[in-house]
């Protein structure tokens, strides 16, 4: 099925007396288990865009399906909860809790949505390992590399089961050698059936997503299979 479905959609921000239309009409389809990056020059409505497929603003025309849910008419309180369900995010900062641990940052979604202590535990323990950081987990993010505070992100991301995986410039604080192994792990997740949507600058990243979307000026402009898995295909 399909995962996002966006038509027509806009993005106006009023600046006093001045309008910025951020979006002009992004029609955007992206299915269960596709590995998507958005690429876009400075000011192309990047960030916009990623904001409403997260579910952390709204349009203010057209209309955002997620998972078959229409989330471009839901309140502040609807958005909160359909986003903590549907979505993992990833940041270019980490977005870590400093003074908590491994294990705690990533039980912190499962806190908010109630899931039972031991069952949170359990849950934050398998994705932990599974981004091969069981042995890390009592650690705090200053006990840890770059690599590894973005690793407990990712594990974050996973713990709730998410409908997509949304990662924001998620190599943009990592050495190349680490972007690599952190380029691997998304490409193990998406092997293992997570979708995943990837906004970044650089070209060399883009490259590990099997389409590339480009955003210019709020629309559209480009939407093919990266020359990698062109090439695979
Ligand atoms: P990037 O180009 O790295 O995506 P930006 O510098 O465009 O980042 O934006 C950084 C943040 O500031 C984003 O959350 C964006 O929504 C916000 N922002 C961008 N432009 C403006 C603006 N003119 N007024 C207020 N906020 C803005
Ligand atoms: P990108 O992420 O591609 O750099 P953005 O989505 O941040 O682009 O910005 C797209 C346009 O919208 C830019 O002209 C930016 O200045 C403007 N913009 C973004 N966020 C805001 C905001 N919160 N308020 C006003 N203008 C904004």
């Amino acid at each position: 099925g399909e995962v996002i479905v966006t038509s027509n959609l806009w993005k106006t921000y009023e600046m006093g007396d001045q309008q910025v239309h951020a979006l002009r009409g992004v029609n955007l389809r992206i299915k269960h288990n596709e590995y998507v990056a958005i690429m876009g020059p400075s000011g192309s409505g990047k960030s916009t865009l990623m904001n409403l497929i997260g579910c952390l603003d709204s349009p203010s025309q057209g209309k955002y399906w997620l998972n078959g849910h229409n989330v471009s008419e839901l309140n502040d309180d609807e958005l909160a909860r359909i986003r903590n369900k549907e979505i993992g995010f990833v940041f270019q900062t980490f977005n870590l809790l400093a003074r908590a641990t491994s294990l705690h940052n990533v039980e912190l979604p499962l806190i908010y949505n109630g899931t039972p202590a031991a069952e949170r535990t359990a849950r934050a323990k398998e994705v932990l390992e599974q981004v091969s950081l069981g042995p890390r987990m009592m650690h705090k993010p200053n006990e840890l590399s770059g690599g590894q505070r973005q690793r407990v992100a990712i594990a974050r991301a996973l713990v709730n089961r998410p409908s997509i995986i949304l990662a924001d410039e998620p190599t943009g604080n990592l050495d190349s050698k680490t972007s690599v192994e952190i380029m691997a792990l998304f490409a193990e997740l998406h092997e293992k059936g997570n979708t995943i949507v990837l906004v970044t600058h650089e070209p060399d990243i883009a490259e590990y997503a099997h389409r590339i979307v480009t955003i210019r000026d709020g629309v559209v402009s480009s939407d093919h299979p990266s020359a990698r898995h062109a090439a695979q295909t």
